[in-house]
């Protein structure tokens, strides 16, 4: 009888401990999903906070078509409203997009968000150019440029390191087609400017 209960007793404590090692897995999925989406994606490029907020995949903004990296597209947004910065943008992504235009990531004077996976096609540069992860910089009024100049080479810089890609993968939107963009680096000819910080930031590295 003693060793009946014991038996019992055993059964409960091992029924208890199955349950208890279910709902350990079952958080440990959910902890595990998370990190996946944000472990394959940069939270921080050098010390440029990237928002992560990848529009669902029934967004008309999400071809989900995987391709290969083969550029990083420098664009500027070109709304100088002093509302348009990148958290701005990125709601228009979420509430207003058509499925025509979309870029990966749009960075302002002090922060990233991510649009769209790296790895997936979004046309920002025209649909000849399927490879390029696309970045668009703010020009917001009252924003300061010079800090968006920096987080852009910073992203930039952080893209190149973790694609495996070289300084003569940043191309300008202009490189692609007939259309002045990224329009201030390019009007006041920083585009040198801008490579040469995106490698001294490698050479942090
Ligand atoms: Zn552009």
């Amino acid at each position: 009888m003693k060793r009946k209960s014991s038996i019992f007793i055993n059964l409960r404590l091992g029924t208890v401990f199955l349950v208890f090692l279910f709902l350990v897995l079952l958080c440990a999925k959910f902890i595990f999903t998370d990190r996946h989406i944000e472990g394959q994606i940069i939270e921080n490029a050098y010390g440029v906070k990237i928002t992560q907020n990848i529009l669902p995949e029934d967004s008309p903004l999400r071809t989900c078509i995987p391709r290969n990296i083969k550029y990083i597209v420098i664009h500027e947004t070109g709304n100088p409203s002093a509302t348009a910065d990148a958290a701005a943008h990125n709601h228009y992504l979420e509430c207003n997009g058509d499925g025509s235009t979309a870029w990966h990531y749009t960075v302002d004077d002090s922060v990233a968000y991510h649009h769209i996976p790296d790895d997936e096609i979004a046309y920002h540069a025209g649909k000849g150019n399927r490879s390029g992860i696309g970045i668009e910089l703010c020009v917001n009024n009252g924003g300061n440029f010079e800090k968006t100049f920096e987080n852009g080479a910073k992203l930039t810089a952080k893209l190149i390191h973790t694609y495996g890609l070289s300084v003569h993968s940043i191309k300008q939107h202009a490189d692609f087609m007939d259309k002045n963009c990224p329009e201030n680096i390019r009007n006041n000819d920083r585009w040198t400017e801008f490579l040469s910080l995106v490698k001294k930031y490698l050479e942090e590295n």
